[in-house]
């Protein structure tokens, strides 16, 4: 499922302004790459992972995801991509407060018309593979902030995409969870997954093996490590 993107550009209309968000962006991830995106507020980061992840579509450019331009899709179809190849975690957790944490997880499952049996036995081995099958039961408000990140990893797996896209992971979490998300991130490299991360801060960038810098729309640069990166 190799990403590439050629002279990508993203512009926003507001009223009489537009806002040139991503001024022809040029990316190659290939499969099981481990990437950082940094960059200061406002530089296009978000932006990005929404073209990545298929949130959303570029202004202009094409983005291939292995075979397919998805540039050119319809919104359906674009969703259909997105559903199935890309696991999305995201700063603040964004799980249904008055879910349990397995509900959370089958989520995509009940809109993909899955039995509930089937929904629960998935979100079950979904939340063991996070280390939390002894809290499937329980609502976010009564997880930590880790295991709440922790689902969220859960509920991003569960159609075992080939990409998972993080914007900010570790934002609301202490060090130590920090430390646990970003082990189970670079676990899920490991098993082949591509992992593409926004983040502000150096030590959780330093996990991954290639880091790419944005600013004002542009990659200013792109940094392939030796070796692994910080996951061992
Ligand atoms: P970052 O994630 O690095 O903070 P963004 O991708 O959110 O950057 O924003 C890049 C630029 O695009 C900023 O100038 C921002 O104000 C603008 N922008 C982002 N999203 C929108 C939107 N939905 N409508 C209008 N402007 C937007
Ligand atoms: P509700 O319908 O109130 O949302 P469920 O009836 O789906 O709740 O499930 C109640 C609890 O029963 C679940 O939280 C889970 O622990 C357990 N459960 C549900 N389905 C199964 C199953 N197939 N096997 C074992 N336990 C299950």
């Amino acid at each position: 499922m190799a990403i590439a993107l050629t002279n990508v550009t993203k512009v926003y209309h507001m009223g009489d302004t537009s806002v040139h968000a991503l001024a022809g962006v040029t990316l190659s991830i290939e499969d099981g790459e481990f990437a950082a995106i940094i960059g200061p507020s406002g530089s296009g980061k978000s932006t990005l992972m929404n073209i990545l992840g298929c949130l959303d579509r570029p202004t202009g450019g094409t983005y291939h995801l292995g075979e397919q331009e998805v540039a050119a899709l319809s919104d359906d179809q674009l969703a259909a991509v997105r559903n199935k190849k890309i696991g999305f975690v995201f700063q603040n957790f964004n799980l249904l407060p008055r879910m349990s944490a397995w509900q959370n997880v089958a989520l995509p499952l009940v809109y993909a018309g899955v039995p509930k049996h089937e929904r629960w036995e998935r979100a079950a081995q979904t939340l063991a593979i996070v280390g939390l099958a002894e809290r499937k039961d329980h609502r976010p408000n009564e997880l930590s902030g880790g295991q709440r990140q922790r689902v969220a990893i859960a509920r991003a797996l569960i159609n075992d995409p080939a990409i998972i896209i993080a914007d900010e992971p570790t934002g609301n979490l202490d060090t130590k969870s920090s430390n646990e998300i970003m082990d189970i991130f670079c676990r899920l490299n490991r098993q082949g997954r591509t992992v593409i991360m926004v983040t502000h801060e150096p030590d959780i960038a330093a996990y991954a093996h290639r880091v790419i810098q944005v600013r004002d729309g542009a990659i200013i640069n792109d940094e392939v490590k030796q070796g692994v990166g910080g996951c061992s």
